[in-house]
């Protein structure tokens, strides 16, 4: 066995909150060995697995009664290339935004809007991480996830994902799909997406008219740094709730009482809203009580000052969406995985 299995660990290192629970085991998988290991012990011992990443999408309200499998797997290859497209694969435990380093110094392009994302490769399928209008959906090119109720290997195409917004079968069956290692296919030839928020505007104030896909990725790294807390600063999960999609009636509706109401109409004729704006208009931004709060600068993002716990954030998610709920009629949904 060489799977190392420890006792009573404390996941405050393991979950970006910084909350202090405790796992009832604990150990890391740095191969498919120890990922196969994880799951014939915890069949042995009876005993529930969580897997995770980096812990930067979690919520934990409790000590966790399971075997807590950190993915800790290495490794990055090209796979393919016809000299336009090439196919790179990363393991799931490589942490997810050195690997968007790596495919830009191969000079490969696809990635780079998703720079500074905390955590790990192999959790990104999960909600199918998006920023800055590209979600991994779009470049992704399959996907290799152990089946943990039979125990066999499966591939999974994109269709077979049935990615939505922060959202995938992988997230809508928790706890079946393990997920090993995951397949980009990025481009020679950059085709840049820079119309989303302030990306153009920071490349032209640094007097870049003709960016590469590195100067998208440090300019995104740079809007990035001024307007999220960094979780090694103070604790949090990045965006706590998803944007609400609403039919435009509503929205409307909305937008009388509201008149600077932000909506961005979608492919189906529904509306976008910013929560973060929702959550501002219902006076939230700032709010602290003991150490959970709103960040003062991004209503979006829940902070830990120190000690709070996760049902103390938790309780305040509740307050936040019941308030939201009654002055809007607009349910937010929370996005980080709740244990
Ligand atoms: P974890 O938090 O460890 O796990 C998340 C979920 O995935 C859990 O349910 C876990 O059980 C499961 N899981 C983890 N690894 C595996 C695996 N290998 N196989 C199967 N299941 C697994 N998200 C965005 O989409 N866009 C952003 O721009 C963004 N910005 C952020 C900024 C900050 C400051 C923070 C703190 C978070 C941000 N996030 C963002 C959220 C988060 O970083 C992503 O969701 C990330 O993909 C989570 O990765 P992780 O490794 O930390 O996952
Ligand atoms: P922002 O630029 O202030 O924009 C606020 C919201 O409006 C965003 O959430 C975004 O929705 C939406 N938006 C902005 N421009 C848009 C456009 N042109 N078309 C459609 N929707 C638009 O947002 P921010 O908080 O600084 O975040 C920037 C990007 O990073 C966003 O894409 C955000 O999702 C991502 N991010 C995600 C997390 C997370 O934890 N999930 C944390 C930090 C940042 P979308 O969120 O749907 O893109």
């Amino acid at each position: 066995m060489t799977l190392q299995v420890q006792d009573r660990v404390s996941l405050k290192p393991f979950n970006t909150f910084g909350v202090d629970v405790q796992a009832q085991q604990f150990a890391e998988a740095h191969n498919d060995a120890d990922v196969r290991e994880a799951l014939a012990y915890c069949a042995e011992q009876q005993l529930p697995l969580l897997v995770i990443g980096g812990g930067s999408n979690l919520l934990l309200t409790a000590d966790i009664p399971a075997l807590v499998l950190r993915m800790a797997t290495r490794g990055l290859r090209l796979l393919s290339d016809d000299g336009q497209r090439v196919v790179v694969e990363a393991e799931a435990g490589e942490t997810w935004h050195p690997f968007v380093l790596w495919t830009l110094g191969q000079g490969l392009s696809g990635l780079e809007n998703l720079s500074l994302i905390p955590g790990t490769v192999g959790a990104a399928p999960m909600q199918n991480i998006g920023a800055y209008g590209v979600e991994i959906k779009d470049v992704f090119a399959g996907l290799t996830a152990l089946d943990r109720q039979t125990g066999e290997l499966r591939e999974f195409s994109v269709d077979e994902c049935d990615f939505a917004y922060r959202d995938s079968l992988f997230k809508r069956q928790a706890g079946r799909w393990l997920i090993l290692r995951v397949r980009f296919t990025l481009q020679r030839v950059a085709h840049l997406h820079l119309e989303y928020g302030p990306v153009r505007q920071r490349l032209t104030e640094q007097g870049i008219d003709q960016p590469t896909a590195s100067d998208v990725s440090r300019a995104i790294c740079s809007i990035r740094s001024e307007k999220l807390p960094d979780p090694a600063v103070l604790g949090n999960a990045g965006s706590f709730f998803k944007n609400p999609v609403i039919p435009a009636a509503l929205a409307a509706e909305i937008k009388l009482q509201y008149p600077g109401l932000v909506g961005y109409p979608q492919a189906d004729g529904q509306v976008k809203l910013a929560a973060g704006w929702l959550i501002e208009q219902a006076g939230w931004k700032g709010f602290r009580e003991a150490d959970a709060g709103v960040h003062r600068l991004q209503s979006l993002v829940l902070v830990n000052y120190g000690e709070a716990t996760g049902l103390q954030l938790l309780q305040l998610a509740q307050k936040i969406q019941q308030d939201v709920a009654r002055r809007f009629k607009v349910n937010l949904e929370m996005e980080p995985n709740l244990y």
